[in-house]
Parts: structure tokens; C-alpha cells; sequence
């Protein structure tokens, strides 16, 4: 595997594979440790995550810029994933005791109640767009639970992923709990094959999860599947436009626009549409474009060039279909993993920019003429997974936010992971939940006892 800087093509490093024998290897010896790690209790492992949410915050600028050099996102923005690490293993430490105790039920029993207990090893197979932050969403609390885990991290992070490894080593956790499996994405069935691997969490994209949780369902074994989203960002006539431009410019160039959870489909109502456009412009054309190292970027490369290629093709796609350009639509010139941050007007079901997701800086603006036009436009997608709904009336906001059929719906806000709420999608954006009490009670057996 090959770390190669998407600013300036540098090889950074180069790492070896492990052969089928040696991930065999590794899955017994993370087994094995399991077997003692179960039988620790909750505060013995939240004491260790406090020491790990500390080293992340200490090796935070060490940290953030290995995921720069990595995969490209701007330097102010790694340093931030790093510290929502550190946050979300607070955050579990504080809290997980009340989330795993036994719950006591009242039945025809003398005494019934629910306990939570782990499963063993558990395969993450994650992506690169947060190579920090997807790991330690789910490990936190898959961990704290007493299960053990294995990573497949995505191929152009290997840097991240030995990192990670490192940090769990350095953190004073039994050895083996925590590896990093340097394998292709053909190898991923033969580890969900091992009997030794009882469950599986991926986050990527569709045909990735679609592979995984195949080969787990066929041997019956539990996944998680957090995947590609197209979300929608919901303008009303009567919304706040200036504090809703102001977010939609985070929302959607947030690390380039590689998020999963980023505005996709800008739905606007015809009575705004050209204010919002307008003021959307201004915002992009101030954006400064540039190495991700320096401090006063603010768009960076993209991480790879296939991606660049991809977003192209969607852009010129939609044009021919009648999208207008308003600005962008073309490579910066800076590398070939540069975009130009690009706004498409006019955009119409049909269009590949409303179909797929798009996984770059690029604004596809829908005008709408009413709020059910807008709900219906949101639901228009196979996707499911966030949103957001623009409004100076909360009460219509919370009315669309219920209506729009994704895992998560923000009013006025924006769209975003928090450790005491769940996350996750529905429709082709997954299935199950990480963060908070439900992501923790994912990979447990929920176990009833009934007392006579
Ligand atoms: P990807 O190509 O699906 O890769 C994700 C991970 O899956 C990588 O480790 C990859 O390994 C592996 N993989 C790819 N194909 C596989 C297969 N057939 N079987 C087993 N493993 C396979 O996705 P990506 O390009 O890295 O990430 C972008 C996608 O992830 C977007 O669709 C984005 O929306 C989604 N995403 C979702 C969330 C969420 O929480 N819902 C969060 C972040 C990203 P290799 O790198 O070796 O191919």
C-alpha cells in the first residue's frame, strides 16, 4: 500500500501487505484477547479511553498533519477531527456505564432483566474521507462494550491506519486489541469468512457495504453499514438567508466536499432562488484554493484524481442536460486532484447531479415552488441518510424535518455528527446506528434473563 500526497504527488511512504496466513494470525491473537478484555469491567475500559482521548489531543498537530499529507483535507480541519476524537472518547468514558447496565424488567418472572454483552471481533472496514473520526466512531463504543476489533482502513490512509493502532499501543490498552489489517478490498470476504469474526461495520459506499453484507449475511453474521448520502438542504421563502448561506457553504465544502453527510441538493423556493444564488456566488468565488498545509486555505485537493474525474463527468453530464454553470466547472490547474469550487443553477430530476452523490465542491441548486414540492424533491433520492430544512418558523421546520425520510433531519443547523445522537441512514444509505446509547448496544447480544 502506497501513502501518496494528493497536493504534490509525493510518495510519502510505502507499506507492505499481510498475507491470508498473517491476518489469520492477527484475528487469533485479537481473539484471544478478547477473551480477558470481556471480562474487564466497563470503568476498567473507559479509564483507558480517557487515556487515549489525552494522547489524541497531545499528538493532535502530529496527528492532523499525517491525515493532510494523507488524503488532502486542510490542515484546520484535521486538527478539528482529532479533537472530535478525543471529545467522543470523553464522551463514552463519561457515559457508558449508565449505557451497558443491566436493565431490570418487570414480567411473570420473580426477577427479569436485559444485559448487554459483547460479541468478540468485530471487522471495521472504513473509508478515507475521515480516516480519524469513522475508526473511532465506531471502535469508542464497540470497544467500550468489551469487543475487539480488526481494521481494514481504506487503501490510500495505510499512514492513518498504523497511527491508529499505535495510539491504542502507546494508550496502555492489552495488547492486540485493536489491529490495523494491511489487505485489498478482495480480501475482506475471506476475513468476514473467519469464524473467529463475529460481526462487521462498514462505511463507504453502496456497492462496498452491498459486498460486505453479503458475504455476512450468507454465514449469518451481524453488519452495520453507514453509506453514501445525498442530502438535501431545504431553503424556505421565510428563512433566514444570510445565516443559511453562511452554513451552506460549510455544509457543502467541508473537507472539498468528501462527506458523506455534506448538502447535496440545494432545494430552494423560486421566491429566493436568485437571492440565494447570488449570495452563494459571492461566498465561493472568496474561497481561497490551495496547499492544505497552509493555514489560510480553505480548499484543498481532492483525495484522489479518479475522484476529480468522477466529479467532472456528473458536472458536464448535468450541463448537457440543461444545468446552467454559474461558476466553476473546471480543474484548478494546481494539481490533478484540484476542482474549482463549481455552482450548477436550474438543476432538474433526471440529472446526474440530482440522481447520485457527489463527492466534491460542487452546489447543484433545485428551485422549488412549494414546501411540498421541496419535501418531495428530498425524498426523491435513494438516499436517506441527513438533511436540513431552512425556516424562521420552527414549527414548520420540525414539520418538514418529519416528513423528509432520512436517518437525520437539522432545522436551522448544520447537519453534523454528535456522540449523544445517533447517526446513520436508511434507504441506500445504510442500515444501523453508531454514537450514543443506540450505536453502543449495536454490536452487543441483548440478552434476556428470566428468573423463576
Ligand atoms: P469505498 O470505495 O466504498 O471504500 C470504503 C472502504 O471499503 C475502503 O476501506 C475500501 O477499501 C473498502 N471496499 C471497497 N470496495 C469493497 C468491497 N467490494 N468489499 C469490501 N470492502 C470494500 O468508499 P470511499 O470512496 O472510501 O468513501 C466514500 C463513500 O463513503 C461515499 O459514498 C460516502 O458517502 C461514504 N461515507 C459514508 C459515511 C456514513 O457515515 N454514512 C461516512 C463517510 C463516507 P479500498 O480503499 O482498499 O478500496
Amino acid at each position: 500500500m502506497k501513502s501518496i500526497n494528493p497536493y504534490n504527488f509525493q510518495v510519502i511512504r510505502e507499506y507492505p501487505d499481510h498475507s491470508i496466513e498473517e491476518v489469520r494470525e492477527i484475528v487469533k491473537q485479537v481473539h484471544l484477547s478478547g477473551l480477558t478484555w470481556k471480562e474487564t469491567s466497563v470503568p476498567y475500559r473507559t479509564e483507558l479511553f480517557k487515556v487515549l482521548g489525552g494522547l489524541l489531543r497531545s499528538g493532535k498537530d502530529q496527528l492532523a498533519e499525517l491525515m493532510t499529507r494523507e488524503m488532502g483535507k486542510i490542515i484546520s480541519e484535521s486538527r478539528a477531527e482529532i479533537e472530535k476524537c478525543a471529545n467522543a472518547c470523553d464522551f463514552f468514558a463519561e457515559n457508558a456505564g449508565s449505557m451497558l447496565k443491566d436493565e431490570v424488567i418487570n414480567s411473570d418472572a420473580t426477577r427479569s432483566l436485559v444485559v448487554f454483552q459483547p460479541l468478540g471481533v468485530v471487522l471495521a472496514v472504513m473509508p478515507w474521507n475521515f480516516p480519524f473520526w469513522q475508526v473511532f466512531r465506531f471502535a469508542i463504543p464497540a470497544m467500550i462494550a468489551g469487543n475487539v476489533a480488526v481494521l481494514k482502513h481504506a487503501s490510500n490512509v495505510p499512514g492513518c491506519s498504523i497511527a491508529i493502532e499505535e495510539l491504542f499501543r502507546k494508550a496502555g490498552f492489552p495488547e492486540n486489541l485493536f489491529r490495523s489489517l494491511m489487505i485489498p478490498a478482495q480480501m475482506v470476504e475471506s476475513v468476514i469468512a473467519d469464524p473467529l469474526v463475529k460481526a462487521a461495520s462498514l462505511t463507504g459506499s453502496g456497492p462496498a457495504g452491498s459486498s460486505v453484507a453479503s458475504a455476512a449475511g450468507k454465514l449469518i453474521k451481524k453488519t452495520v453499514l453507514e453509506l453514501g448520502g445525498s442530502d438535501a438542504f431545504i431553503v424556505l421563502e421565510d428563512a433566514d438567508l444570510e445565516k443559511a448561506v453562511r452554513v451552506a457553504i460549510t455544509a457543502r465544502m467541508l473537507n472539498q466536499g468528501q462527506s458523506c453527510i455534506a448538502a447535496k441538493r440545494f432545494i430552494v423556493m423560486e421566491e429566493v432562488v436568485d437571492d440565494f444564488t447570488f449570495r452563494i456566488k459571492e461566498a465561493v468565488l472568496k474561497l481561497k484554493v490551495g496547499d492544505p498545509l497552509d493555514e489560510e486555505t480553505q480548499i484543498g485537493p481532492l483525495a484522489r484524481p479518479d475522484l476529480v474525474d468522477d466529479l467532472e463527468k456528473q458536472i458536464k453530464k448535468s450541463i448537457e442536460s440543461g444545468a446552467s454553470l454559474i461558476t466553476g466547472g473546471r480543474p484548478t490547474g494546481l494539481s490533478r486532484c484540484y476542482y474549482l469550487p463549481t455552482i450548477l443553477g436550474n438543476v432538474k430530476k433526471g440529472m446526474a447531479v440530482y440522481q447520485e452523490e457527489t463527492f466534491g465542491p460542487v452546489f447543484a441548486i433545485i428551485p422549488v415552488k412549494s414546501e411540498a414540492e421541496a419535501i418531495e424533491t428530498a425524498n426523491d433520492s435513494e438516499f436517506g441518510l441527513g438533511g436540513s430544512v431552512w425556516t424562521r418558523d420552527t414549527d414548520r421546520g420540525e414539520r418538514v424535518a418529519r416528513k423528509v425520510m432520512t436517518g437525520a433531519m437539522f432545522v436551522n443547523g448544520l447537519t453534523k455528527s454528535d456522540p449523544r445522537l445517533p447517526f446513520g441512514g436508511i434507504k441506500k444509505s445504510g442500515y444501523g446506528r453508531e454514537l450514543s446509547v443506540y450505536g453502543i448496544r449495536e454490536f452487543v447480544n441483548i440478552k434476556t434473563i428470566w428468573i423463576g
